[in-house]
């Protein structure tokens, strides 16, 4: 019960309808608290804000986190199906000074990561303020010191007053959810993946999962493994690669061969692996790029697929691939070739966005358009006035690690400036 009601808070706080609702009430709010915080404030307390304020910590500077949900890693705890298990290998999944216990498998679970970023915060002793939503920072030229304000659940205002300000919102802070003609109309359920929990809910149903990146293909599997029908729409050509091969995990067996060999060959290594594992996955439906997964990945952030499964039930016709929707009708789904067919359900695997640009007023670290750093990797960390970005680097929990050390360190030369060790 208690943890129902956990959720249900912490899911309100990534409301988008309650969210506009609030920001209009937000305007007339009177009551409004200033606080000045000595260290750095940071926004956002999942996994990219607790490693910032570990490693600060560690460097004896003090930080104080604000998160608008009622949890740490709310993406993990509340937007995640619970069949999920880390994508990458424990290895390039931990966190900064703390590694995963050596018990955990290694792909450990959703549930064991969340242990992991738990003792991570004890461990530290990370209290970030819960329940905060940060809707506006500026940095006051004439103070020379960063303004955030933020608001609870009570739409109470406070203005945080510092002199460093870290983005730690994540890729993924709001869903993706594509405007398809006659969504109104439809009389199934309609919810985006960060609402979907387990297959169990859908057994027996026909169900249209939309998008086929990681998350999509996942879901799928999912749902053949509760007995419900589940098609998935590709739009667009896409990477599967195993999980595995040659006994390693592939990121890792990529991260190793690029060590020596140019990124073109290692593409063509992956494919040929994946062509003599796999077949030819476009006698699926599902094409590949003309560029290599891992070239891919560099030049637009684009993941591939690492295969759990889901390309044997493709493959075995227990999924079937569908192409772009046209439109959806009551109880219909019609697609682009003109094939029409009767769902119960629609899972939209459409991806996350950024929310930086809503909330963070500043010249050019980051882009209006997709809300990501400008400067390409690795040098998005850093802006001007002290303000900083960690985990927005497309390149998981590695890149975070990357960030937030750079910037403990960075803040830790100023700091030791401002007040000197005696
Ligand atoms: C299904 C799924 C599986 C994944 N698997 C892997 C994997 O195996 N390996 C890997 O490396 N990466 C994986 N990722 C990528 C994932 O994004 C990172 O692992 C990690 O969660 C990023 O951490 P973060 O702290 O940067 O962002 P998040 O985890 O998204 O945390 C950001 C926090 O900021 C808070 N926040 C947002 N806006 C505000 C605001 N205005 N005010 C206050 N607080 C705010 C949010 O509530 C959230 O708690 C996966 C992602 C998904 C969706």
């Amino acid at each position: 019960m208690d943890y129902c009601l956990r959720e249900l808070e912490g899911k309100q706080a990534h409301d988008p309808l309650l969210i506009e609702k609030m920001n209009n009430s937000s305007q007339s709010s009177s009551s409004e608290r200033c606080v000045w915080v000595p260290g750095p404030v940071i926004v956002g307390a999942g996994p990219s804000g607790l490693a910032t304020a570990a490693y600060l910590k560690e460097k004896g500077v003090p930080s104080l986190i604000l998160e608008r949900s009622n949890c740490i890693a709310s993406l993990w705890q509340l937007k995640t199906y619970d069949r999920l298990h880390l994508h990458l290998p424990k290895q390039f999944c931990e966190l900064p000074l703390m590694g995963f216990p050596c018990e955990f498998p290694t792909y450990p679970t959703k549930q064991q990561f969340i242990e992991y970023l738990e003792s991570y915060a004890e461990r530290f002793a990370i209290r970030p303020r819960f329940n905060e939503t940060v809707r506006h920072a500026e940095f006051d030229a004439t103070l020379g010191l960063w303004k955030v304000r933020s608001f609870n659940k009570r739409e109470v205002a406070t203005e945080f007053v510092c002199r460093w300000l870290i983005v730690a919102t994540g890729e993924n802070a709001e869903a993706v959810v594509p405007q398809i003609e006659g969504m109104g109309e439809f009389g199934g359920t309609i919810k985006h993946t960060s609402l979907y929990k387990s297959g169990a809910e859908f057994r027996g149903k026909r169900v249209l999962v939309v998008g086929c990146g990681n998350s999509g293909m996942e879901v799928c599997l999912d749902l053949c493994n509760h007995n419900a029908t589940p098609s998935l729409v590709v739009r667009d050509t896409v990477h599967i690669l195993p999980r595995e091969m040659l006994g390693k995990s592939t990121f890792g067996l990529s991260m190793w061969l690029l060590k020596w060999l140019p990124i073109e060959f290692v593409d063509r290594f992956l494919l040929i692996v994946s062509w003599l594992m796999l077949g030819d996955t476009a006698r699926f439906g599902l094409d590949r790029p003309k560029l290599g997964p891992l070239q891919l990945k560099n030049l637009s952030g684009k993941t591939p697929v690492l295969d759990v499964g889901t390309l044997a039930k493709i493959k075995s016709g227990h999924i079937k691939v569908r192409p772009s929707i046209e439109r959806l009708k009551r109880y219909t789904v019609e697609f682009v070739d003109g094939r029409t067919e009767i769902f119960d359900a629609i899972i939209l695997a459409t991806g996350y966005k950024t929310n930086v640009p809503y909330w963070l007023k500043e010249g050019d670290m980051f882009s209006k358009e997709d809300g990501f750093p400008t400067k390409p990797f690795p040098n998005g960390w850093k802006g001007e006035n002290g303000l900083y970005a960690v985990g927005f680097t497309k390149r998981g929990l590695l890149g975070t690690s990357m960030d937030a050390k750079r910037i403990a360190e960075h803040i830790e030369r100023c700091w030791n400036h401002f007040f000197p060790l005696t």
